[in-house]
């Protein structure tokens, strides 16, 4: 008996077959994770082929016989087609996409994590935010979302509140004193940053992008976000690379840092 399941979804990654068919990773708001095989969809004038391409958050219909999906329709409701306009935006969708495709769960839905990856490529889209800034704000908030939210409030050495330093091995802030005392592997954490990082892990999602930081505090953010991630997945993201090649290409701290680990 072949099963239907009728779900919106964001297409996270699109792998192309043989006889211009494609196979889809599709993170849906009911299943979690999907595998499905849209056959055709690369052929000209498919119907398949608008809605199964990378980033697009359309409502699938798709078929489910022995274990395996097959799109059997589609109907877009947002392409973020806008992405293409802008290398470096495109570039950061697409290391958004790499770590949502090695975060998420096959048959564990999690809307809050859809609704922050259609938020963060709406915000590469319409560029009201710098692209560092909605990378930090993606990765915290992921971490945020898969329980790996961090200790902001209160120094994790003292419980102290003059916070100035990040432990993304710790998950936790650290005063000045603190970090002279011991041999924390931190890094610093302007209290701008600090107050950032709280608006993010906790922010309604419809604001998630609602807050206003000065541009030496989004530079700690956009570093110690990253490390965070990294920390916490413990993997190394191939677009991260091509992120930090495009983002900063005289300076090495990216290639470095994914070098460490
Ligand atoms: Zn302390």
């Amino acid at each position: 008996m072949n099963e239907k399941l009728e779900t919106p979804g964001l297409v996270i990654r699109e792998l192309p077959l043989k006889e211009n068919h494609s196979l889809l990773t599709i993170l849906t708001a009911t299943q979690g994770v999907v595998t499905a095989t849209a056959y055709g969809a690369r052929k000209a004038g498919s119907s398949l082929s608008a809605g199964t391409r990378l980033f697009n958050y359309a409502h699938f219909t798709l078929i489910e016989s022995r274990g395996r999906y097959k799109v059997d329709a589609t109907r877009s409701i947002e392409s973020f087609f806008g992405l293409s306009r802008s290398l470096e935006a495109l570039t950061a969708a697409s290391y958004f996409a790499e770590v949502l495709y090695d975060v998420c769960v096959t048959g564990q839905p999690d809307v809050q994590v859809l609704r922050l990856a259609l938020n963060c490529l709406y915000a590469l889209v319409t560029e009201k935010r710098p692209i560092p800034l909605i990378k930090a704000v993606f990765e915290l908030r992921l971490l945020a979302e898969s329980g790996f939210a961090p200790e902001l409030e209160t120094c994790g050495g003292c419980g102290c509140g003059d916070l100035a330093y990040f432990s993304p091995e710790d998950a936790a802030v650290y005063c000045t004193q603190c970090v002279q005392r011991g041999s924390l592997a931190v890094m610093p954490a302007p209290p701008g940053t600090v107050q950032a990082m709280r608006y993010i892990v906790s922010a309604p999602m419809p604001k998630l992008f609602a807050f206003s930081i000065g541009d030496a505090s989004v530079q700690a953010l956009h570093a110690l976000c990253e490390r965070y991630l990294r920390v916490q997945t413990g993997r190394k993201y191939e677009t991260l690379d091509v992120y930090h090649a495009l983002m900063d290409p005289i300076g090495d701290g990216g290639k470095n840092e994914s070098d460490a680990l």
